[in-house]
């Protein structure tokens, strides 16, 4: 039904311009964390956001503080599985999951991501929204499926994120769409609207920006 899962509509003049001024601010990389009693305190909102690697999710967080390099860019299958916090202004945390989906990673280095995964997910009382990207190109894929059903069970309430539009061919733009709310149906904690973003073209990140302002 195509009025379930609708596009996320360009921010009201108000809300886009909170989140201007939010993420003008100051943005830090805090740590990265590989065990729960790493983790910082819970004293403020948090977002988080998750993705298979490639999907553009270093590039996002770049796009959406202005930040070059604050996410880093690249992410190997050999490299620690950190979740890493960065600080915007004093009032949230970004968090950054490690991109997942290797074809080639380690059973045990698999295993023990999705067991900080599930903690990090179910015992964390102030992560607001966890934003799941996905690249328009493809839509949503069975690994995708799979975090999404992890995150229902965890009642953490997600918002996919479709990354990379501007590589996404009008004529495919419908179809993928389409793939993406009727897999979002099968899952109770998703949130109904989808954000088409494209950090090459700068596309969306407003939208993102004044989603994150307004959640309190
Ligand atoms: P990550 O592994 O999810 O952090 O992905 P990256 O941010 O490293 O991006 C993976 C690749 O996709 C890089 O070559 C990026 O330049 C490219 N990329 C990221 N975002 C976009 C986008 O919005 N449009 C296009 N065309 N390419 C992108």
């Amino acid at each position: 039904m195509s009025s379930q899962f609708p596009i996320a509509p360009r921010p009201e003049h108000d809300a886009q311009e909170q989140g201007r001024k939010l993420f003008a601010g100051n943005t830090d990389f805090l740590k990265g964390v590989v065990a729960m009693d790493g983790m910082p305190p819970a004293d403020r909102i948090e977002v988080c956001f998750a993705g298979r690697s490639n999907v553009g999710k270093s590039t996002l967080i770049n796009a959406l503080t202005g930040r070059k390099a604050l996410a880093r860019a690249s992410n190997t299958p050999g490299r620690t599985q950190e979740i890493n916090f960065f600080t915007l202004q004093d009032s949230y945390y970004l968090v950054d999951l490690p991109g997942y989906g290797f074809a080639n990673a380690p059973v045990d280095v698999v295993a023990k991501w999705q067991r900080l995964l599930k903690s990090y997910l179910s015992g964390r009382a102030t992560l607001r929204r966890v934003f799941l990207l996905v690249d328009a190109r493809h839509g949503p894929k069975e690994v995708d499926a799979e975090i999404m059903s992890l995150l229902d069970s965890s009642a953490v309430t997600f918002q996919v994120v479709l990354t990379k539009v501007d590589k996404l061919k009008a004529a495919d733009q419908d179809k993928i769409i389409a793939k993406t709310r009727e897999v979002l149906a099968k899952h109770p904690a998703a949130y109904p609207q989808i954000v088409l973003t494209s950090s090459n073209k700068a596309e969306g990140l407003d939208i993102l920006r004044s989603i994150i302002v307004t959640l309190v």
